[in-house]
């Protein structure tokens, strides 16, 4: 598999973070599809999707629980817009490490499926080396990039028009 690699415009992702910790207050999980391209391996995030936007009661639970309704719901506003699911996002309350849950139930059972997570339900520092990025690389594996490295695969790309 090539090197992963996931770009978002800075102002997206900074709108991103913004809703899952207005969505969480501070009290519990929030997360969303980051939505957009996927070129020769690279992963173009485009657009956001929250989870409470497929399913009312999605963030109700301790943790995040998709039904299989709110996939069909997903697999059709992506075909309706001509969007692939590039990764996933999600806070927990303490720090970016997957919980067994995350990790033996990738949103996306697909190899080279991103997951971010976003530390203190994104209330404190969001800067890339507080994240967890996790890519799933089939058989409930995971490459797993903590601090600096995050920086590798996740990268700022400018708006469109300005490259
Ligand atoms: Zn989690």
């Amino acid at each position: 598999m090539n090197a992963p690699r996931l770009e978002v415009a800075p102002a997206l992702w900074t709108a991103v973070l913004a809703h899952l910790r207005q969505q969480g207050a501070g009290v519990r999980e929030s997360g969303g599809f980051l939505l957009g391209q996927i070129h020769s391996g690279v992963r173009v995030v485009t657009g956001f999707l929250p989870y409470e936007q497929l399913q009312a009661d999605a963030l109700q639970a301790d943790f995040v629980h998709l039904s299989g309704a709110s996939f069909s719901r997903l697999w059709d506003y992506c075909a309706t817009h001509g969007l692939e699911v590039v990764a996933d996002v999600h806070t927990h309350r303490y720090g970016a490490g997957q919980s067994r849950s995350d990790s033996e139930n990738p949103m996306l059972a697909i190899a080279g499926h991103v997951a971010l997570i976003v530390p203190d339900f994104a209330q404190g520092p969001t800067g890339l080396d507080h994240l967890g990025l996790y890519v799933y690389q089939g058989s409930h594996r995971w490459a797993r990039y903590r601090g600096a490295v995050v920086a590798q695969v996740l990268k700022f790309t400018p708006p469109e028009g300005e490259r």
